[in-house]
């Protein structure tokens, strides 16, 4: 084991989390949410619910990732909502076609924000291209992919002015993604959220300095395979996540998926780590706090 058994008297001063979710928590672990949705319409009802459940089952930090620059503006607003609650400010590449030619500017206005604490989502995602859709060709797959190349390097660029790190998002394009990224090395990292390739690729990752980030597929039977990185990934080297409201763990699967659930994925990840509960908990906690350096 590679954990270095932190006291949780120690864990408690640590993270400085206040006495009154303490007496709540009654010793009970901590994690982070660190990468959830909560400005979308999902959760337009029920939002002050589902921060409320959370914090009773101990997930004590929730990043809101936005998903273009009006998203980004709506997680400021709830980081600022809840005290729990912090922003990552960036544009999906899922919607690169919508964006402006230049987004850097609109983005350094919102990363001065004191709970403003990475950059993204950003990156490539090649899992439905306009290539695809009827009456599509592989130019528009070309031009898609340059947008969203042109707005990562973008956002790369603006991270590394912030001194801020990047929430990365990659599907079916991880070699261009890791291409991308690999020269910024040194000077930013990113997390690889919702990770669900092999370990030799997760070990790549961290070799550049970056990190992964695993959510509720590691509770789905078919989640073996990601549940071999997370056995090879090293403590200190990951973070947990919903991505919610998707990818529910079980016993939750299918329904809409909310940052207390941070919960069963930990103790998923726990068992596969053969670690206790306060180890995970020590461990990525302080994992979360040095790659986001604002989230205090
Ligand atoms: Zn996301």
């Amino acid at each position: 084991m590679e954990f270095t058994g932190v006291s949780f008297d120690v864990q408690r001063s640590m993270f400085n989390v206040p006495q009154r979710i303490l007496r709540h928590l009654n010793f009970m672990s901590i994690f982070y949410d660190t990468h959830a949705h909560l400005d979308y319409p999902d959760y337009a009802k029920d939002l002050t619910d589902v921060i409320a459940r959370a914090q009773t089952a101990g997930i004590t930090k929730i990043i809101s990732i936005g998903t273009d620059l009006e998203s980004s503006a709506r997680a400021i607003k709830l980081a600022e909502r809840f005290a729990c609650v912090f922003a990552a400010v960036g544009w999906h590449p899922s919607n690169a076609h919508e964006a402006p030619d230049d987004i850097r500017e609109p983005l350094r206005e919102l990363v001065k924000h004191p709970k403003v604490v990475a950059i993204g989502e950003t990156g490539l995602d090649y899992h439905r291209l306009p290539g695809g859709k009827p009456g599509g060709n592989a130019e528009d797959d070309a031009r898609c992919k340059q947008k969203q190349a042109e707005i990562f390097r973008q956002q790369l660029e603006v991270a590394i002015e912030a001194g801020l790190n990047c929430v990365v998002h990659q599907r079916n394009s991880f070699d261009d993604t890791f291409a991308q990224l690999k020269p910024f090395a040194g000077k930013v990292r990113g997390v690889f959220h919702c990770f669900g390739e092999s370990a030799d690729r997760m070990r790549r990752v961290l070799e550049i300095g970056s990190l992964v980030s695993f959510t509720g597929i590691v509770t789905f039977k078919n989640g073996q395979n990601v549940r071999d990185t997370v056995a090879a990934t090293p403590p200190g080297q990951f973070m947990l996540e919903t991505d919610c409201p998707y990818l529910a763990p079980v016993p939750y699967r299918g329904q809409r998926c909310e940052p207390a659930y941070v919960r069963e994925i930990s103790e998923t990840v726990a068992q596969v780590k053969g670690c206790s509960l306060e180890e995970l908990s020590a461990a990525t906690c302080k994992t979360a706090a040095e790659f986001f350096p604002k989230l205090k």
